[in-house]
């Protein structure tokens, strides 16, 4: 291998180094866990010194942050090119409200992917419609299309790729390009493919928000949400978010970078295992259908080639037959996968979904019910064993 350094660096380097600063490690590898409410100042002119509205990087009042949440903050921006800086929140649906209230003002319009996760529409569907901003939910297909519904009242946008519980993969630049056409503003819950396998702002997106729940924490004991603004969109963000009283706690925020330090080893192994399984399941009798965005039966596969760096751990399949009951069988029938919600962890989950009842724009027919898994760092060996076992429940609930 060459010896040139400032080639650009790689994933699993950039994920070890991001946002460590000598004056927050003092030396120690991961900065510590900063706990704070009040802070004390030397005296009255270096109190009045320290206020404002920008208090990143500098200690104010423990809601403003310590150097533990500025860590990871300033981790994730480094990892989108094109960003201004992060807010983090204590939730992944904090994230998402938040990003929307920092744009969206009475009388605005939303447009709203139609595979939106489910309680971002009811935040639309809840206190956006309260606030007095209305919602239309767009198909997830669209692309440049999105031009022809982009009206007077339209302030924003809100893309999810791949989306919840349906995975199509939406042509984000082509939307970006319409949407700044327009002075619109677009937000893109990025949570699936993370920075590391979709970067965001260089494809044109305004504020990228992610589940940390998922795989920046990577271990199913912590709830964190991110929202990262390009270039001249963090203000509004960041004294939204300060109104609302958003902080994430510095424990969190500790294991949220934690977590980072193995982001991209994990993924990688996630991808590779879920691979493996989306092309087994494939050549199953019983499935109809799989939802991985890697694989040509997913709905805007090519998008997916052409724009990810890789993929993720999180996929649905379709059972080519049957119903609640039978897809019940083969679900219970799992000893490695879980059955819960929320993923992004070590371990395997699956979980029944019914898309079609949150849909609104569009109403994608399937063959039969649908099963999503969360592959986890399990051998996948061992996971087609458990799923071999699974299917061979889910025929004989068939036959009963
Ligand atoms: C889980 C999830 C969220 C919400 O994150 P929480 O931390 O659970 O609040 C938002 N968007 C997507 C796509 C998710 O999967």
């Amino acid at each position: 291998m060459s010896g040139d350094r400032n080639r650009p660096m790689g994933d699993s380097t950039r994920v070890v180094g991001a946002g460590r600063r000598p004056e927050w490690t003092q030396g120690i590898v991961n900065t510590p866990v900063w706990r704070a409410s009040t802070i004390l100042y030397d005296n009255v002119a270096d109190l009045r010194a320290r206020g404002g509205p920008d208090t990143h990087h500098r200690l104010f009042y423990g809601r403003r942050g310590t150097p533990t949440q500025w860590t990871l903050a300033d981790a994730l921006t480094e990892l989108e090119p094109g960003a201004e800086a992060t807010f983090l929140y204590p939730s992944g649906v904090a994230a998402v409200s938040a990003a929307l209230l920092s744009v969206l003002s009475p009388g605005d319009e939303l447009l709203c992917t139609d595979s939106a996760y489910d309680p971002t529409r009811s935040f639309a569907s809840g206190f956006l419609k309260r606030f007095g901003v209305t919602t239309r939910y767009y198909d997830p297909l669209i692309g440049a299309g999105i031009a022809d519904l982009i009206g007077d009242k339209t302030r924003a946008i809100l893309m999810e790729s791949p989306g919840s519980l349906t995975f199509e993969v939406q042509d984000v630049p082509a939307i970006c390009t319409a949407a700044k056409a327009r002075g619109v503003t677009t937000l893109l819950d990025n949570t699936w493919a993370t920075p590391l396998r979709f970067r965001a702002i260089e494809h044109g997106v305004d504020l990228t928000i992610l589940a940390c729940t998922k795989y920046v924490v990577g271990h199913s004991d912590v709830m964190l949400g991110s929202v990262t603004a390009a270039e001249g969109h963090y203000a509004s963000l960041r004294d939204t978010s300060f109104q609302l009283g958003q902080v994430a706690s510095p424990d969190d925020s500790w294991l949220g970078s934690r977590g980072l330090r193995t982001m991209a080893v994990r993924l990688d192994r996630h991808e590779a295992s879920a691979l493996q399984i989306a092309r087994w399941l494939a050549e199953r009798p019983e499935v109809a259908q799989v939802l991985h965005p890697a694989l040509p039966s997913c709905p805007g596969h090519d998008i997916f080639m052409r724009d990810f760096a890789g993929g993720a751990g999180l996929f649905g399949f379709v059972l080519a037959d049957g119903g609640e009951r039978e897809r019940a069988a083969l679900i219970d029938t799992l000893r490695l996968f879980g059955i819960g919600y929320s993923w992004g962890g070590y371990e395997s989950l699956a979980i029944p979904v019914d898309p079609a009842r949150y849909r609104t724009a569009t109403k994608p027919v399937f063959a039969g019910p649908l099963v999503r898994l969360q592959i986890g760092l399990e051998d996948p060996a061992d996971l087609i064993a458990d799923l071999d076992a699974g299917l061979a429940a889910y025929r004989a609930a068939l036959g009963a």
